[in-house]
């Protein structure tokens, strides 16, 4: 599919974003010259692009990011950086959708991924504000206890990190009133505008090649494949789609479910919560929330059927006030009001897993798509996945998250 030259090309989210306001701005240049023939191409300079640039690097790859606005402009600059080796389907839902060996290879994958990128983190100025947190998801409603307890039962049988807290308990810890609580361990917060141009600082330090505003209209498939943009053509061996949640220049992927979501970050508030943990529900969709080193609250949650955001500043204030209420309908003793507020699309796949593998038809061009609420975890994962599969490898998780899935489930 060639998409027209003349296509306006909008960034996924309105509103007003918080990460980018923590670090110096800084401006991007292309590089130059331009490489007769890169190892590998890469479209997109998001959270999954600059991941993926990062381990093909380590690989020995001469890799060229290609980005049509700047570095971590788009979804990666809406992420709400909560990492969480647990997914939007939990694992006894997920056993029952693929089987339960696959399940827990997958979840088991996911831990591997909170470690992989625990060591990243800790080669960046400031570790990009990447700290190591509990998570609690409470049951939203006392007929979720029973769901909680299955999940609790299942990540134990299968040696995940996880404790299973009454309502008494939950209370004691955190004053949320209610039934039950599933807490894992290992999780994290990261800034994760800082983490991908920290990232990216040192990929750039060691040879590879960024070009920024460059918009990729058009590939031609073959050995060597040819890359048409709005600026210069490129010519590489193998190229990497991360456009996030936008369609890449070509047609044959799986079909995500893009919706739209809302976040908010507050003022600096005058309260900790128990090991600043992270907070998400059994609702779907699910609020969810986490602190910043600053001591402000993010929020999110409230997503709706559309793809694209809204670009009403009266319907995001409007949301923003639900985020607060909700918040403080759990803890009353809060004071809070959102100093930032957007919303943004967000996609999720048919069958809760990341999309990430080789094209079906062309064997150099690869995707990585991390739908989902934990998609930079699925972002790391993609990143070696997408290594293993250039050096003529496969991997655990290779049949689970390959591209050519049937309705988005796996055939
Ligand atoms: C409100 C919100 C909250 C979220 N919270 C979390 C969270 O707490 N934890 C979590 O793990 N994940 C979260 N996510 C998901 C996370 O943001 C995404 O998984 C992540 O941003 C995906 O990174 P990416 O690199 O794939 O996409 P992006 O960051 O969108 O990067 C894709 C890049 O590709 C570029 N591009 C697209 N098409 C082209 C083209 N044709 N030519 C050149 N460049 C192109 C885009 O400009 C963009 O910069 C959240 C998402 C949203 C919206």
């Amino acid at each position: 599919m060639t998409i027209s030259k003349g296509v306006l090309f909008m960034l996924l989210h309105e509103g007003s974003l918080y990460w980018p306001t923590t670090m110096q701005q800084k401006t991007y240049t292309s590089s130059s010259p331009i490489e007769a023939v890169y190892d590998v191409a890469i479209v997109g300079a998001g959270m999954s692009g600059v991941l993926a640039a990062y381990v093909l690097q380590q690989q020995g790859d001469h890799v060229a990011i290609i980005e049509q606005h700047t570095p971590a402009s788009n979804s990666s600059a809406a992420n709400t950086g909560l990492l969480q080796y647990s997914n939007d389907i939990m694992l006894h839902e997920l056993a029952k959708q693929i089987g339960q060996d696959e399940a827990v290879t997958f979840y088991k994958r996911c831990v591997q991924a909170m470690d992989e990128l625990a060591q990243i983190a800790a080669t960046l100025p400031e570790h990009a504000h990447f700290i190591q947190r509990p998570s609690i998801c409470y049951a939203s409603k006392q007929g979720d206890v029973k769901k909680l307890q299955q999940e609790y039962d299942m990540l134990r049988a299968h040696d995940f990190s996880c404790d299973y807290w009454d309502a008494d308990t939950l209370y004691d810890k955190l004053r949320i009133k209610k039934a039950a609580a599933l807490v894992t361990y290992g999780d994290a917060e990261v800034n994760p505008f800082y983490f991908v141009r920290a990232m990216l600082d040192q990929i750039l330090a060691n040879g590879a090649h960024l070009f920024v505003n460059t918009r990729v209209t058009n590939v031609h498939h073959g050995p060597i494949v040819h890359i048409e943009t709005t600026n210069e053509t490129f010519a590489a061996r193998h190229i990497v789609y991360t456009t996030g949640y936008t369609q890449p220049p070509t047609d044959e992927i799986a079909a995500a479910d893009i919706r739209r979501s809302y976040a908010i970050v507050t003022n600096v508030v005058d309260y900790s919560w128990y090991e600043q943990t992270l907070i998400w529900e059994t609702a779907r969709p699910y609020l969810y929330m986490r602190t910043t080193v600053d001591g402000r609250l993010v929020i999110g949650g409230l997503d709706e059927r559309h793809h694209l955001p809204t670009s009403s500043a009266a319907k995001i204030k409007k949301r923003a006030q639900q985020l607060i209420d909700e918040v403080t309908a759990l803890f009353p003793h809060l004071s809070i009001t959102a100093d930032y507020m957007y919303c943004a699309s967000f996609g999720e796949s048919t069958d809760n897993l990341p999309v990430i593998g080789q094209h079906p038809t062309y064997s150099n061009e690869f995707y990585i798509a991390g739908y989902g609420g934990n998609g930079t975890v699925y972002s790391m994962i993609g990143a070696y996945e997408i290594a293993a599969l250039l050096a003529g490898r496969t991997t655990d998780v290779t049949p689970i998250i390959r591209t050519k899935r049937w309705n988005g489930v796996r055939t």
